[in-house]
C-alpha cells in the first residue's frame, strides 16, 4: 500500500477514491464489531460482482464474523503483521480468487482503532496461472500427463500410502520407434504415438495414471491391491493391448514394447523410482520379458551367494575342469610350458568366468578346496601326457595360488602331495603366486616361498605391477619368473607409458637374475615387439586360449621344431 493515509475521518472518502483498487475503511469498534465506515465505489462492484459474500457488512454497516474479520482482529491485536489474506469466494468455474491486504490508520478524530481493507481480484491471474500450469503438466501430442506430472502424480500417491495401498511404477517403451519416424516420417510417428497411447489406456484400471514421459516412453503408475502381482498384470495386460497391429497409412505394423517395474518403498524420491523402473525397462528389452527393478547390490550379493552355493556342489560333483594356455618360448617359439586355469560350465548359466568365482571361492574360503583340486589335477595331467608319450616331456605346467591359500593353507604340503602322487619332479611346476600373497604376512611367504624352492619347484610372480610388493621383499624372496601383467602388455602399442614399464620390468629381472613372462600377447607386432626387447616368454590369444588337455598337447606337438 503506497498511499499516505491521510489525518481527518473526513477526507478517508477522497483517498479511497483516489486508489486504484477497491478498499474501504474499517474500524473496530469498542463492541468489538468491524464497521466499514467508508469505501470507494471500486470496493462495492468488487463486492457485489463477484458476490464476494465473506465481505458483506449489509448486517449493520459491520462485517460478517469469518475468516477476513479473523484477519482484521488479529491485526488490530498486533498478532498478524503481514495482514494479507488470500481467500476463494465460491466454487468451481464461478470461484473468484482475491487477495486481501489491511494496512494501519493512525488514531485521529476516531478514538477507535482503523486500517485500510484492500481487495485485490486476482481471479483471472489465478486462472492464467493455472491454464499455464496444466498446460506444463501436460503433454501435447498425446494430451496425456507428461513426466513433471507423472513425478507429481508418484508424490501424492507416496504420501498417500495412510491406507496401506502400494503402488509400483511402470515405464513402457515402445521398441524400434525411431526406425518407424526415419522410414516412415514424423507425422506416421506422432500418429503411431498417439494410437499406442490410446491402446495403454485401455489397459489401465480405474485410478491409474498414465503419462508419457519421453519420446517413445511411457509411465504408468499402478496400485497394488493383491501386491505386486498387480503390477506384473498390469504389464500383461498392456501386452495383450498392443499385440494386434498398428495400422499406420496403409501398412500393418507389430509394435512391440519393453517394461520395467519399480515397486514403490517408504520415504522414496520418486525420480529415483522412476529411474528405477526406466532401468528395469533395459533388462527387460535384453530378456525379452518384463523386468522387476532390484537394487543392484541386492542383485550382486543374491548371484554371489548362490555362486558360492553352486561352485560349492561343482566341487563336489568334480564339475570344475582345467584349461591349459601355452606359454611360448618367445625366442624359439617352441611351447614351453602350459597355464591351468580353472573353468567352470554352469548348467544354466553357462559359462562363468574365473574372474567371478574365484573371488568368490576366496571369500567363501571354497578355494582352499579348489585350489588343492587344481594342483592334483595339473600334476596328474602333465604325468599322464609323460605316460603316454613314454618319456619326461619338456613341458611344465604353472599352476595358480590363491594368497588365500598361502595365508591359510599348507601350499608346501599340497604342493608336496601333488608331486608324490603324480610322480613329477619339482622342475615340472611353476607356482603362480600374487604380490598380494607377500604383502599380507611377508614373513609366512617368505618359508612358503623357501619351502616350495627347497621342493625345486619354479616361483613365478603372477600379474606383475598391479600389487604392492617392495623390491625389497623380491630381492629376498626366492622368485624365478615375473610375468608382467596384460594391462600393460595390451596397453603397449598405444601408451608410450606401458612401454617403458615393461621395459623397466624386463631390466629390473635381468638385474635379479629373474626371468620373463608376458600375458595377454594378443597381436603379432606385441610378439614381435616382446622378443625384441628380450623378455623370455609369452602367452596370449594370438598363440592360443586356454585348451582342453587333448587339444593342449596337440598345439605342442605342431608347434614343436626338432
Ligand atoms: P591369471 O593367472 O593372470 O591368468 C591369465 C588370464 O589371462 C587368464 O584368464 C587367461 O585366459 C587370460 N589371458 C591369457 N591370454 C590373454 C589374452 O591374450 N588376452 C586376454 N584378454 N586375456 C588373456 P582367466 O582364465 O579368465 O583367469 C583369470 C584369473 O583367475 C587368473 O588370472 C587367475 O588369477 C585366476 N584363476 C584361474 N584359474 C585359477 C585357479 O585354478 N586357481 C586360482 N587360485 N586362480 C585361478
Ligand atoms: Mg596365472
Ligand atoms: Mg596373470
Amino acid at each position: 500500500m503506497n498511499a499516505t493515509p491521510r489525518l481527518s475521518a473526513a477526507d478517508d472518502l477522497g483517498l479511497l477514491n483516489a486508489l486504484p483498487i477497491a478498499a474501504a475503511v474499517i474500524e473496530r469498534t469498542d463492541e468489538g464489531a468491524l464497521k466499514v465506515v467508508a469505501h470507494n465505489s471500486r470496493f462495492v462492484s468488487a463486492v457485489e460482482q463477484s458476490s464476494c459474500t465473506s465481505l458483506d457488512w449489509n448486517d449493520a454497516e459491520c462485517l460478517k464474523a469469518g475468516a477476513i474479520a479473523e484477519l482484521i482482529h488479529s491485526f488490530f491485536e498486533g498478532s498478524n503483521t503481514a495482514g494479507e489474506l488470500d481467500f476463494k469466494d465460491g466454487e468451481g468455474v464461478s470461484a473468484h480468487f482475491f487477495r486481501l491486504k489491511l494496512a494501519p490508520l493512525p488514531k485521529i478524530d476516531a478514538p477507535s482503532p482503523r486500517c485500510l481493507l484492500s481487495v485485490v481480484d486476482r481471479t483471472v491471474e489465478v486462472q492464467a496461472e493455472r491454464t499455464l500450469r496444466a498446460e506444463m503438466l501436460r503433454d501435447s501430442l498425446t494430451g496425456l500427463p507428461n513426466r513433471l506430472a507423472f513425478t507429481e502424480a508418484i508424490e501424492d500417491a507416496g504420501a498417500n500410502v495412510a491406507r496401506d495401498l502400494e503402488h509400483a511404477v511402470l515405464v513402457v517403451d515402445m521398441l524400434r520407434f525411431s526406425r518407424i519416424n526415419e522410414s516412415m516420417g514424423c507425422l506416421a510417428g506422432d500418429e503411431l504415438l498417439i494410437t499406442f497411447a490410446r491402446r495403454l489406456i485401455l489397459a489401465l484400471r480405474a485410478g491409474d495414471v498414465l503419462a508419457r514421459t519421453g519420446g517413445n516412453e511411457f509411465g504408468v503408475l499402478v496400485s497394488l491391491r493383491r501386491g505386486v502381482e498387480d503390477a506384473f498384470k498390469a504389464a500383461e495386460r498392456i501386452q495383450q493391448v498392443m499385440a494386434s497391429p498398428f495400422r499406420l497409412s496403409e501398412l500393418e505394423i507389430r509394435v512391440e514394447c519393453g517394461i520395467g517395474v519399480a515397486l514403490m518403498t517408504a520415504g522414496q524420491d520418486p525420480e529415483e523410482l522412476f529411474r528405477n523402473a526406466q532401468f528395469a525397462v533395459k533388462q527387460a528389452k535384453a530378456a525379452g520379458t518384463p523386468q522387476v527393478y532390484e537394487p543392484r547390490q541386492a542383485t550382486e550379493a543374491r548371484r554371489r551367494f548362490s555362486i558360492e552355493t553352486e561352485l560349492r556342489r561343482a566341487l563336489d560333483k568334480d564339475q570344475l575342469k582345467l584349461f591349459y594356455q601355452p606359454l611360448i618360448n618367445l625366442k624359439s617359439g617352441e611351447v614351453a610350458g602350459f597355464e591351468a586355469l580353472a573353468r567352470w560350465t554352469h548348467e544354466d548359466r553357462g559359462e562363468i568366468s574365473p574372474t567371478e568365482f574365484i573371488p568368490v571361492a576366496e571369500e567363501s574360503g571354497l578355494i582352499l578346496q579348489l585350489g588343492r583340486w587344481a594342483m592334483d589335477s595339473a600334476a596328474q595331467t602333465l604325468a599322464g601326457w609323460d605316460r603316454d608319450a613314454g618319456e619326461k616331456l619338456p613341458l611344465y605346467v604353472g599352476v595358480n595360488l590363491s594368497a588365500i591359500q598361502v595365508a591359510r593353507d599348507d601350499v608346501p604340503g599340497l604342493v608336496e602331495s601333488a608331486l608324490k602322487s603324480s610322480g613329477l619332479s619339482g622342475d615340472r611346476l611353476t607356482l603362480e603366486l600374487t604380490e598380494s600373497s607377500i604383502v599380507q604376512d611377508p614373513a609366512r611367504a617368505t618359508r612358503v616361498f623357501d619351502a616350495l624352492k627347497a621342493l625345486d619347484t619354479t616361483v613365478a610372480m603372477d600379474d606383475f605391477g598391479t600389487g604392492y610388493s617392495s623390491l625389497a621383499y623380491l630381492q629376498r624372496l626366492p622368485i624365478d619368473v615375473l610375468k608382467i601383467d596384460k594391462s600393460f602388455v595390451s596397453g603397449m602399442m598405444v601408451d608410450p607409458d606401458a612401454v617403458a614399464i615393461v621395459r623397466a620390468v624386463l631390466s629390473l629381472a635381468e638385474a635379479l637374475g629373474m626371468s620373463t613372462t608376458a600375458e595377454g600377447i594378443e597381436t603379432v607386432e606385441l610378439a614381435t615387439t616382446l622378443a625384441t626387447l628380450g623378455c623370455a616368454s609369452g602367452q596370449g590369444f594370438y598363440f592360443a586360449k586356454p585348451l582342453e588337455p587333448n587339444s593342449a598337447l596337440q598345439y605342442w606337438k605342431t608347434r614343436r621344431r626338432a
